[in-house]
């Protein structure tokens, strides 16, 4: 039987009004039974995210011992979203617990949580389904890394009595008994972890856009939705920057092939995209799935004649990093030359000047030099490896657009290619792809 596990995010929980709209998406579908709700985000351009507004809490409370003031804007958005809703919902009291709750705990993941706590306590009350607090069923383990099974178990007990629940997304609760978050945009994990738990047939993330596009529509006004996307591919698009699913939240359904499917709360009847296993996913014919890019990185460049004639070169550059406790995002390479690439704030100031100085010292590189401010911009597709001529298209749209490629990476999967350009033309590259193999 057809079981649904639906996310719905912060532009989905902004107001009343669009909560009485999520409440008829669920209800229009028996097979909806569990909900994982974001936070109340932004209703118009310009305004605050309630989860930023908690963290303004945090910092007052740092300053102050208390977040008296912070405050009033949370209870004040929850109060709107109550009046909106015209279902004699009372929010005082866990607004006052919350309140109270966030000054004793003094813990920024503790306040970055209370959004989706109050928003899931709503949404629960307006669906009259159960609340089922994350703290209790999504469990992390001593490194910080959720425990699957321990979570897995707790939230198909959880649910084992009942025909609707709702989930706060974005937290759960570490070793010690405290409250951690995911990082931000985390509550598409939850729904991720709530849909393997439950072995949903499909999980629903409902969000302000009719699915996934095929570049961030900020950038191209109105790009090429994709209809079918797979899980290698959304991953790589959305570790790159496609930020409209958590790069994170393919790992727990990808295990048990559970479709994911994006879908516009604004406009239910959009078909959306959906994001199945390669072996299930048909290609559109498409050469370039989608497009992606993400700001700040910075490339450390070494040259050394002979460098692949001498055993353990890289290694030497890499332990640097490896003892410096910085993560390496790609190392493309020729025959005397390497780079690292690393995101910038892993390696600012001091660090990057220590890291050069180690590097001279232990591998003794002929030439070392620096380029920060760098975007690096991923054009994806499994269609690319079965078509010649592509990158020659990427570049000849680069070129005609006046952008230079600072650095030039094709992963060994055939699935990508990745350009380095500057950060000031990271928009436009990406307009200049799109437009190439899209127009
Ligand atoms: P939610 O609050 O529902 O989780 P997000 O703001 O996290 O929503 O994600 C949706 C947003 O992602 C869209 O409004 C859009 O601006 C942005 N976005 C970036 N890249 C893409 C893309 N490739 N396709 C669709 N949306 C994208
Ligand atoms: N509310 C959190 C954030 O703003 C998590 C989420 O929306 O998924 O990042
Ligand atoms: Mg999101």
């Amino acid at each position: 039987m057809a079981l649904k596990v639906c996310k719905f995010g912060g532009t989905s929980m902004a107001d009343g009004n669009v909560m009485k709209a999520v409440k008829k998406i669920i209800e229009a579908d028996p097979a909806r039974r569990f909900v994982v709700v974001s936070a109340p985000g932004k209703r118009f351009s310009g305004d605050i995210k309630v989860t930023d507004l908690l963290y303004s809490c945090y910092d007052e409370i740092q300053k102050t011992g208390t977040c008296k003031e912070a405050f009033k804007a949370i209870r004040s958005r929850f109060e709107s979203i109550a009046k909106e809703l015209n279902m004699s919902i009372d929010v005082n009291a866990d607004l006052d617990e919350t309140q109270r709750r966030m000054d004793e705990e003094n813990s920024k993941d503790f306040c970055a949580s209370r959004g989706e706590y109050l928003s899931a306590k709503v949404m629960s009350k307006v669906l009259g389904a159960k609340f089922i607090d994350s703290e209790d069923v999504v469990f992390f383990n001593e490194y910080g890394v959720m425990d699957d099974k321990k979570t897995y178990k707790a939230i198909a007990d959880a649910v084992a009595d009942c025909d609707k629940a709702v989930f706060p997304g974005f937290y759960g609760k570490d070793i010690e008994g405290k409250i951690k978050t995911f990082s931000r945009g985390g509550s598409d994990i939850t729904g991720a972890i709530v849909a393997r738990a439950v072995n949903a047939s499909e999980y629903e993330n409902w969000t302000d856009v009719s699915g996934f596009l095929a570049c961030d529509p900020r950038i191209v006004e109105n790009p090429k939705r994709i209809s079918t996307l797979s899980y290698k591919e959304l991953r790589e698009l959305s570790y790159m920057g496609a930020n409209v699913l958590h790069t994170e939240s393919v790992f727990p359904v990808r295990k048990a092939n559970i479709p994911i499917i994006i879908k516009n709360t604004f406009r239910p009847e959009d078909e959306g995209t959906a994001i199945l296993p390669v072996s299930q996913y048909k290609p559109e014919g498409n050469i370039v799935t989608g497009i992606a890019g993400k700001k700040n990185f910075t490339v450390i460049l070494i040259e050394k004649n002979h460098m692949n004639n001498e055993v353990g070169f890289i290694r030497k550059v890499l332990s640097v990093l490896e003892k410096e406790g910085i993560n390496i995002e790609h190392i493309p390479s020729g025959i005397d030359t390497m780079s690292v690439v690393v995101e910038s704030s892993e390696i600012q100031g001091f660090k990057l000047e220590r890291v050069i100085e180690e590097i001279k010292n232990d591998a003794e590189p002929d030439v070392i030099r620096v380029m920060e401010n760098v975007a690096l911009i991923a054009t994806v597709g499994h269609g690319m490896s079965s078509s010649i001529g592509t990158s020659a298209r990427l570049f000849k749209a680069m070129a005609e657009a006046n952008i230079n490629a600072k650095l030039i990476d094709q992963g060994s999967s055939e699935l990508n290619i990745i350009v380095g350009v500057k950060n000031e033309d990271c928009e436009r590259c990406i307009a200049a792809i799109y437009h190439e193999f899209f127009d």
